[in-house]
């Protein structure tokens, strides 16, 4: 039987997997979500044998229905491969009393790789099934981490290009080395004189501009977002969630039928919310656990029923979580609503009219599974430095977040239900941030100088992604005024 998908803001409307990944957005402005979430149709005993490629094909199958098992299978085989550093793909870590699932041993060492690696398979099997046949032009707008794992999920793909827009002096030096040194034919990455609003907002007026569409049309190119709120990206989220239970199950860590709580270090309420579906789905879950840094809109959220953005942005040393609109939300506030688009559909005005908005008493106890924490950065550079003191294990910044949350909610709550914490990039990623926290005295050293010392302290090896950029010759050396993007797009493109 076919799932289908209709909008958050228009219930009427239903489009299949395939045409709602190749959308990204609806056309109202809302986001693409399952009629209802399925559920798992193996036993956990069998999925306790299976890979992570066996896992994937398992979860994915259930949602993206139009997809034959012949192209659902080629998209995970082509992109859970030898880009990873492990066979496992996502290892299970234990670190005193809790598990943490490693999502950053990809190509760019961050989570994003989980979903950005198949999301291009996805893209042009879906473009083929839908007889599209122009080049799909991937446009992104990044302030580090989704560029660089968009670029390396998509170079040299068939039948796409990308172009990344990123600020020039506005991410880390790591993650600028990163971009201008990616391989592939297909790739063009460009810095702009202006920050991430303008680069964002540039983007999104070349969306909107029907006449660039034309021009693009005629010359066999068609726009179309790797962002985040695709359901392409939050499906094979849902993977390892359903992949760590088992292993822990296979790893006799926990009892069958056992409850785990999963904690979540959230930007965009994207990874916690593919959490969520996992749980639906019929993974025993109890309670899922958002935590945010000092920007805690959702921890906010989460104990008063009001979200609201109108406060200061915080610049802190977990970059990625820095939001004050957390896109994915979008979508729980729609399942809490009783799938009322309406209902949907007006609060979302009013944050973007006024910044805020507060859910009815009756969607606030349907969020009984959710709680919310929030770690200051003193809280997560210590974090950092006492799990290094005690066990030699060395987390990101990110990450880190994460854990204090998870042991703050045990010593408060007194659940002492067991604990996995998503765990969303690796240390080398942050480095500056990281060795800082472990030692003061590497506050003035160079990035490249610690990779070598974080080697050392944590016995890890150093990834090839940092390898790489040491001596990686740069390739991109575009740069464009915040209003010449336009006019960069159709050279890169040749129209
Ligand atoms: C993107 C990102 C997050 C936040 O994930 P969301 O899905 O946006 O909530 C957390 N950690 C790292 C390292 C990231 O890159």
């Amino acid at each position: 039987m076919n799932l289908f998908y209709k909008s958050t803001r228009n219930s009427g409307r239903t489009v299949t997997a395939s045409e709602a990944i190749l959308k990204g957005l609806a056309d109202d402005g809302g986001l693409f979500v399952p009629e209802y979430i399925p559920k798992l149709d193996v036993s956990m005993e069998e999925l306790k044998a299976m890979t992570y490629q066996q896992t994937a094909y398992a979860v994915m199958k259930q949602f993206l229905t139009d997809f034959t098992e012949e192209e659902l299978k080629e998209c995970i085989d082509r992109a859970y491969d030898a880009k990873f550093d492990t066979e496992v793909i996502a290892p299970l870590v234990k670190v005193e009393d809790t598990y943490h699932l490693e999502l950053f041993h990809g190509a760019t060492i961050a989570f994003k790789d989980m979903a950005l690696s198949i999301l291009p398979h996805l893209l042009t099997t879906a473009a083929r099934k839908n007889h599209v046949t122009n080049d799909i032009v991937i446009l992104t707008a990044t302030s580090g981490d989704t560029g660089k794992a968009a670029l390396a999920g998509f170079a040299d793909v068939p039948g796409t290009k990308i172009i990344v827009f990123y600020p020039k002096g506005g991410v880390s030096r790591v993650q600028e080395l990163q971009m201008v040194t990616q391989k592939g034919e297909n790739t063009s990455v460009v810095a702009i004189h202006g920050n991430f609003d303008n680069a964002q907002s540039g983007v999104k007026a070349l969306f909107e501009d029907r006449e660039l569409e034309k021009e693009l049309a005629a010359s066999g190119y068609q726009f179309s977002s790797a962002n985040s709120i695709n359901i392409g990206r939050l499906v094979p989220q849902v993977v390892y969630y359903v992949y760590a239970y088992a292993k822990l199950l296979e790893n006799e860590e926990i009892a069958p039928g056992e409850k785990i709580n999963v904690t979540v270090p959230t930007g965009n309420f994207g990874n916690i919310l593919a959490a969520y579906y996992a749980k639906e789905m019929g993974v025993p879950i109890a309670k899922l656990i958002c935590a945010s840094n000092e920007n805690k809109v959702l921890f906010d959220f989460f104990r008063t029923g009001v979200y609201d953005r109108n406060r200061e942005f915080i610049l802190t040393s977990s970059p990625s979580m820095d939001i004050l609109i957390s896109s994915n939300l979008e979508r729980l506030i729609y399942a809490i609503s009783g799938q009322d688009a309406q209902k949907d559909s007006a609060l979302m005005e009013q944050l973007k009219e006024e910044g805020s908005y507060e859910i009815t008493p009756e969607m606030k106890a349907r969020l009984s599974d959710f709680a919310g924490g929030f770690a200051t950065e003193e809280e997560t550079k210590e974090a950092i430095r006492t799990t290094y003191e005690k066990t030699g294990y060395v987390m990101d910044t990110h990450t880190a977040v994460a854990a204090h949350v998870c042991a703050q909610y045990k010593k408060e709550s007194g659940d002492d239900t067991k604990c996995l914490v998503a765990s969303t990039a690796s240390p080398y990623k942050f480095i500056h941030s990281v060795m800082t926290a472990i030692d003061g005295k590497y506050a003035d050293t160079d990035e490249f100088e610690l990779v070598d010392e974080l080697s050392r302290l944590s016995g890890t090896d150093v990834p090839p992604a940092i390898e790489e950029i040491r001596n990686a010759e740069i390739r991109h050396t575009k740069e464009c005024g915040a209003g010449e993007m336009k006019q960069t797009v159709k050279e890169i493109l040749g129209v």
